[in-house]
C-alpha cells in the first residue's frame, strides 16, 4: 500500500506541461504563461499629475500667488517652459509642463480671476507621479509560469499586449464504465442506477480549469472498455471511473494493459478510494478511478485535479492545508488515513470544522454542504476542540453575506 503523497508524487513526475496556444489578453485569465513579460516602456511614461490642480515651479515662487496662464488636460502634452512666477491649470494624468515640479490641488488654492493664492505652504514635489514609478521599461513585470489574474490582464494591456501565449486548457476525457449505469433523464430500472460520477467528474475538471470531454458509459467487457479507452485517448487526460478492483466485472486494468498501458495499480493508504490505477498510455496519463462516487471525487481530487493543473502549467497544484478545532469529539477506527468530509467556517482568528455526518464511502450527500476533507490519522481518537489538519476544498465560506 502506497501513502497519498507517495501515489501524488509518483504521477505528477510523469505530468508535462501541455504546449502553449496563443489567446486574445482576456482569455489570459486563469491561465498560465510560459514566458517573462517585460516592460517595453516606462509607465507612467511621463512624469505627471496626480491631482486636477495648478502645476508651477517651486523654486520660482515668490509670496503665495500665482498668474494662471495655460491649461493642460490629461491625454495634451505642453512643450514650453511654464514661466516663472506662473502657473497652468492641469488634470489628473496630464504630463508635467517643461520647469514645473509641483502640483498644488484645486482644494487648496484660492481662486481669484486669473490668480490662485495657495491657502497654506505646498512642498516641493507635490502630488506628482514620476515617470516609471510604477515599472520600469526592461523589468520583467510578469515572470513565466504567473498567474494570470485580472490584475495581471491589466498590467499586460498597459504594456500594450494584445494577445499572448499561455498552456492551453487540458482536454479530459471521462469514462463511467458498468453495466448497472444509465445517463440522467431515464428512470432507474431495477438494479440499475443513474451515472453521476460522469458530471461530478466532468464538472470538477471544469474547476480546475479544464475541457470536459464525456464518454458515456462503458458496458462491463473487455473489448467494450477497451473500445472506448481508446477513444479517450484523443483528449491529453483519460479519467476512468469503476471496474479497477478485483471483482469479476471489472475490466479497466486489463483493457489498459491490453492497449499497451503499464499500468501502475496502487492500494493507497486512504479512506475513502483505495484502488487506483494509473498508466501512461501512448504518451497520455490515464486514472481509473473507483466506482463509489465519494470515493471518486475524493480520489480526483487528491490526483487528478493536481495534474490537470500540472499540465496547464501552474506550479501550485495542490489546496491549502489549514488547522481547525473539531466542533464533535471524532475518531478513526481503521488503519487507514480517513478523509471525512468536512465543513468548515473562520472563526475570529482560527478555523473550527465539524463533520458533515454518516460518512459511508457510498454516500454522495456526505459531500454534500462540506467544503473541506478532514485527515484523521489511523485509529486517531480526537475530542471536540483537538486541532485537526482539514485540506480546503473551496474557499466559499471565507465570502461574507450581504446585510437584509
Ligand atoms: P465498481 O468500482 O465498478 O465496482 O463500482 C463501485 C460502486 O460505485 C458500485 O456500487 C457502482 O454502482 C457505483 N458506481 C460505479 N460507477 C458509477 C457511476 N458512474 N455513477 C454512480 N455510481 C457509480
Ligand atoms: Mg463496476
Amino acid at each position: 500500500m502506497v501513502s497519498i503523497e507517495e501515489a501524488q508524487r509518483s504521477i505528477l513526475e510523469q505530468i508535462t506541461p501541455l504546449e502553449t496556444e496563443k489567446v486574445s489578453v482576456f482569455q489570459g485569465l486563469n491561465r498560465i504563461t510560459p514566458e517573462d513579460h517585460v516592460a517595453p516602456w516606462d509607465i507612467p511614461p511621463a512624469d505627471n499629475s496626480a491631482m486636477d490642480g495648478y502645476a508651477f515651479s517651486h523654486a520660482a515662487l515668490t509670496g503665495n500667488r500665482l498668474r494662471v496662464t495655460g491649461f493642460l488636460p490629461a491625454g495634451k502634452e505642453r512643450t514650453v517652459p511654464v514661466p516663472p512666477g506662473e502657473a497652468v491649470k492641469i488634470m489628473t494624468g496630464a504630463p508635467l509642463p517643461p520647469a514645473c515640479d509641483t502640483v498644488v490641488p484645486i482644494e487648496d488654492v484660492e481662486e481669484d480671476g486669473e490668480w490662485i493664492r495657495l491657502a497654506s505652504a505646498v512642498k516641493a514635489g507635490s502630488h506628482i507621479r514620476e515617470r516609471g514609478e510604477d515599472i520600469r521599461r526592461d523589468d520583467i513585470v510578469i515572470p513565466a509560469g504567473s498567474l494570470l489574474r485580472p490584475q495581471e490582464i491589466g498590467m499586460l494591456s498597459a504594456m500594450g499586449t494584445t494577445s499572448l501565449a499561455v498552456h492551453r486548457r487540458a482536454r479530459v476525457a471521462i469514462l463511467s464504465t458498468g453495466d448497472e449505469l444509465l445517463e440522467p433523464g431515464s428512470t432507474p430500472a431495477p438494479g440499475k442506477i443513474i451515472n453521476s460520477n460522469s458530471y461530478s467528474l466532468a464538472a470538477q475538471v471544469l474547476d480546475a480549469g479544464g475541457d470536459p470531454v464525456l464518454l458515456g458509459i462503458a458496458p462491463d467487457t473487455l473489448d467494450d472498455t477497451c473500445c472506448k479507452i481508446r477513444s479517450g485517448l484523443n483528449a491529453d487526460i483519460l479519467v476512468i471511473t469503476g471496474g479497477v478492483s478485483v471483482g469479476d466485472r471489472d475490466f479497466v486494468k486489463m483493457a489498459i494493459e491490453k492497449l499497451g498501458g503499464n499500468v501502475t495499480f496502487w492500494k493507497v493508504n486512504m479512506k475513502p478510494g483505495k484502488p487506483l490505477a494509473f498508466a501512461m498510455l501512448e504518451g497520455k496519463p490515464v486514472f481509473a478511478l473507483p466506482g463509489n462516487p465519494v470515493a471518486a471525487m475524493v480520489s480526483f481530487e487528491l490526483f487528478v485535479r493536481p495534474s490537470i493543473l500540472k499540465a496547464m502549467g501552474h506550479r501550485r497544484v495542490f489546496r491549502p492545508k489549514v488547522k481547525a478545532a473539531l466542533q464533535e469529539p471524532a475518531t478513526n477506527k481503521g488503519k487507514r488515513p480517513h478523509l471525512v468530509r468536512g465543513i468548515v467556517s473562520a472563526h475570529e482568528d482560527s478555523y473550527i470544522v465539524s463533520t458533515t455526518g454518516n460518512q459511508s464511502s457510498g454516500r454522495l450527500s456526505s459531500l454534500i454542504q462540506g467544503n473541506s476533507l478532514i485527515r484523521l490519522a489511523p485509529e486517531a481518537v480526537h475530542a471536540e476542540g483537538d486541532k485537526v489538519e482539514v485540506l480546503l476544498l473551496d474557499r466559499g465560506f471565507e465570502m461574507v453575506e450581504a446585510v437584509q
